[in-house]
């Protein structure tokens, strides 16, 4: 074989190398989604390159008559590849069934066949000579019938192609932009080359494979440049630019290959940071990059602080990316706007706070306020009895029914102010707890003198169903004989010509003691069942005038059982009674309650 290397083949052999190192470079990434739809057309580009090269570097008629011929595979294969590449790149592969892709095959093997078969390369190429005259040799071709038909086809294929991946311009972002005029360049070039080959016959020269030239650095720019190979196919993309949250892809080297709107509206920024590496984007928040770096799966909360010092937040998550072969291709973000969340929790923090300290204020003044009523309402109860008895002595019995008027006002109020103050003592955790042993019988048998004159008041009868085993207790005598006296109280209060009973058990097995106060009074509607435990709530304004009180018993009572460790639970019918349910443990625990400096201080007790 006669081989002679001329300068022409120079331009066509790089190309070769060029489009041979691609398809290399693809075929290894053949697992990416961008890879799939320029394979074939790389394989195509490269026969049709080598082919080429060959043919131009033979000087042997059979040699060059036989890369001539092998070429075509990739002259027939090229403009299918091209119409399959945009379908693919434009996410419509599904079109590209089994059966669709045999009708597409079925030209360019028609093609080979009677270019590589004798009696019908006549249809094909009426004659083709070769002309060795000059330096260059070149062939002096007849086209036939057949090449023509051949042209069409392949021209409607570009054409086809190229209306394909105009229309998926029109719809894509920056960068699938860039990628698709990378390939519409790269495509047209050669496309102009040979049609002035063929159909203008400017020169006996086929200068189409030397224009692949452009064609092979464009891929080349388009892949290493714009990530051609890693391309997310354009529905895919219009999925993830809808999203609410930002999506962020990263390549190997930290580039960015996705932004979508709403990351790029949540930083600021625009579609120019497409293709640039993250550390460049994120230059001016340094602390970020180094909080993420090395970490390729992390969740995190950032805060970034813009050039018009408005600071946003952030929840961010980075996860790897990997292929089949579970070898990392990259990162992906997700960001997700928290600023006004930040600012609603930042506020309700403040307002709990704001609300806390008025509590606290509320509570002190009221502990205050009631020490220091107390005391001349002392002085008022003392002195109205003392006149009351001597007055009587003195001959003033007129003034006696007002001097009587005085102390059951100011009893009264030195009850109310009692109730404010455990209240607020409870509230300001300076409840103190005083555990004592004593007789269970000894405690009911006292309430019950206290309430006697309440109870028959209102035309009431007591009954009393006590266990024979209530023994003694050790608990808070204090606090269990108020909230006996508040629920009798209460029963007495809303309950007219009916039966009040107490009862008291034993339960050993759960080491608690049963009070149950029951009545056949007004009742409690559900409405007022959720609220009577809560402080100043009273079933309704008009019976207040008629019973008095505050509002304050139940919710002491109810304080004062979770502080012994008990329950205290009602149940209610209107018109039909009430019944209050205590149980207490027999033996009450003490729970240290929190100090001022650890949280907990040995000894105090609990509230
Ligand atoms: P008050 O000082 O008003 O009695 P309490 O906290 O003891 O305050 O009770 C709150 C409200 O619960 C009462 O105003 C009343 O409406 C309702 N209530 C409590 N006990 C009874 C009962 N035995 N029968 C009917 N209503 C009751």
């Amino acid at each position: 074989m006669n081989w002679k290397f001329t300068p022409i083949a120079i331009p066509v052999l790089i190309a070769s190398l060029i489009a041979i190192f691609m398809l290399v470079y693809t075929w290894q990434r053949r697992s990416m989604r961008g890879a799939r739809p320029l394979l074939p057309l790389m394989m195509g580009l490269v026969i049709w390159l080598v082919g080429s090269t060959l043919e131009a570097m033979a000087f042997d008629y059979n040699a060059r008559l036989f890369w001539s011929n092998f070429q075509f595979i990739g002259v027939v294969m090229v403009p299918t590849a091209w119409f399959m590449f945009s379908l693919m790149f434009t996410d419509r592969a599904a079109v590209l069934t089994r059966a669709n892709l045999s009708l597409l095959l079925i030209m360019p093997l028609l093609t080979l066949i009677l270019l590589w078969t004798s009696p019908w390369q006549q249809f094909f190429q009426v004659s083709k000579v070769l002309n060795t005259t000059g330096p260059n040799p070149y062939w002096e071709w007849v086209p036939g019938p057949g090449f023509w038909i051949h042209t069409a086809y392949s021209y409607l294929m570009l054409i086809a192609g190229f209306v394909i991946l105009v229309r998926g311009y029109r719809q894509s972002s920056r960068l699938h932009r860039r990628q698709i005029s990378v390939m519409l360049l790269g495509a047209a070039v050669p496309w102009i080359a040979n049609i002035l080959f063929v159909v203008v016959r400017v020169s006996p020269f086929d200068y189409t494979p030397i224009s692949f030239l452009i064609t092979a650095l464009a891929i080349a720019w388009g892949i290493f440049k714009v990530g051609l190979v890693e391309i997310t196919p354009i529905i895919r993309k219009r999925v993830i630019d809808e999203m609410q949250d930002g999506v962020v892809v990263l390549d190997e080297q930290n580039r960015i290959l996705e932004a979508n709107p709403a990351v790029l509206r949540m930083v600021n920024m625009t579609e120019d940071v497409l293709g640039q590496p993250i550390d460049d984007v994120l230059a001016r928040w340094p602390e970020l990059l180094k909080r993420f770096r090395g970490r390729p799966r992390s969740q995190d909360e950032v805060s970034l602080t813009f050039d018009n010092g408005e600071t946003r937040h952030y929840q961010v998550s980075l996860s790897p990316l990997r292929d089949k072969n579970d070898h990392l291709t990259g990162q992906l973000l997700m960001v997700h706007e928290i600023t006004r969340l930040k600012q609603t929790e930042a506020s309700l923090l403040e307002a709990k706070e704001a609300a806390e300290a008025a509590s606290r204020a509320k509570s002190t003044f009221l502990a205050t306020m009631s020490h220091e009523l107390r005391t001349p309402l002392a002085a008022i109860i003392g002195y109205s009895e003392l006149i009351q008895e001597r007055s009587e002595a003195w001959g003033y019995e007129k003034i006696v029914p007002h001097l009587k008027q005085i102390g059951t006002a100011a009893q009264g109020l030195n009850f109310l102010i009692g109730n404010i103050l455990d209240l607020s003592k409870i509230e300001a955790e300076r409840m103190d707890v005083i555990l004592t042993e004593f007789s269970v019988p000894d405690l009911v048998n006292e309430v019950i003198n206290n309430v006697k004159p309440q109870v028959a008041k209102n035309n009431n009868l007591l009954e009393l169903d006590l266990a024979p085993d209530l023994a003694i207790m050790h608990t808070d005598r204090t606090k269990l004989r108020q909230i006996l006296l508040n629920l009798l109280g209460n029963a007495a209060k809303f309950t007219s010509e009916g039966t009040i009973c107490l009862a008291a058990r034993r339960n050993n097995a759960t080491g608690c003691l049963m009070f149950t106060v029951r009545d056949t009074g007004e009742g409690i509607s559900d409405e007022m069942m959720n609220k009577i435990f809560q402080p100043f709530v009273q079933a309704d304004s008009s019976f207040t005038r008629v019973h008095g009180g505050s509002g304050l018993g139940l919710a002491i009572s109810s304080r004062f059982c979770e502080m012994l460790g008990g329950t205290i639970e009602v149940q209610s019918q209107v018109g039909e009674g009430t019944t209050f349910v205590v149980k207490l443990p027999v033996q009450a625990a003490l729970t240290p309650r929190p100090g001022p400096e650890n949280g907990r201080s040995e000894g105090a007790m609990q509230q």
